[in-house]
């Protein structure tokens, strides 16, 4: 048999250091895993835990250009660090989770904030507001092998040369081993899959012309421009 048509590409991040591409199966994102975000965003971080949505795996960009997308008058940035899976499984337990652990990035969870906004009010799902057309942009991804698995050090985000995002890894809510807990508790997790790891305080609305400098300690750096 073949198929019909050709087949979409397979969405791929660049590894650093190699000639190889990773294949990316799935990209889960992690929602108000930062106390200070979860208050900005309006919400108690003590009365509410984290929780997980999806990005479609084609909105990944490897370019440096995000173009403003459609039917929004409000974009904004998230700096998040992006954990990449070498394999998986169902009900992995926190002690077993670093194993499945290739490699970091640093991705870039773009939201069509007043989009989300009407899809929270209306209690509809999220995919207008996160899973839009070039909504992740994304570093290659870079081996633990080669730097280990960053649990400390600066996450920020410079917008036009002005710090407008940081934060400390330390502070995630939900750690790393405790999302892949979670997530394979509800889905089963594969090599390939993605996860964001969630954004600091200090979300802001871009304007077309925008450059955006991403940095994560020990991971490294993600530069964008809004087009
Ligand atoms: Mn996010």
């Amino acid at each position: 048999m073949t198929y019909l048509f050709d087949p979409p590409p397979v969405p791929a991040l660049p590894i650093s250091g190699s000639d190889k591409l990773f294949p990316v199966h799935r990209i889960y994102c992690v929602g108000r895993n930062y106390a200070e975000h979860t208050r900005e965003m309006g919400f108690d971080p003590d009365k509410e835990p984290p929780f997980f949505f999806m990005k479609t795996p084609d909105a990944l960009v490897t370019d440096g250009k995000f173009p403003y997308p459609s039917a929004t008058q409000d974009v904004h940035w998230e700096i998040e660090l992006v954990v990449a899976l070498k394999s998986g499984g169902v009900n992995i337990p926190r002690a077993e989770a670093m194993k499945h652990v290739y490699g970091y990035a640093v991705g870039l969870d773009m939201t069509r904030r007043d989009l989300q906004g009407v899809a929270k009010k209306m209690g509809r799902p999220w995919e207008v507001g996160k899973s839009f057309e070039k909504a992740a942009p994304c570093s290659p991804i870079v081996p633990a092998e080669k730097i280990g698995h960053p649990t400390t050090g600066a996450i920020w985000l410079d917008v036009n040369g002005e710090r407008r995002q940081t934060g400390d890894l330390s502070q995630m809510i939900w750690d790393i081993s405790s999302q892949i807990e979670y997530l394979s508790g509800l889905w089963e997790l594969r090599a390939g899959d993605l996860i964001f790891t969630g954004t600091p305080a200090g979300v802001g609305a871009v304007k077309k012309g925008d450059k955006l400098h991403g940095h994560v300690d020990g991971v490294g750096d993600l530069e964008v421009e809004v087009i």
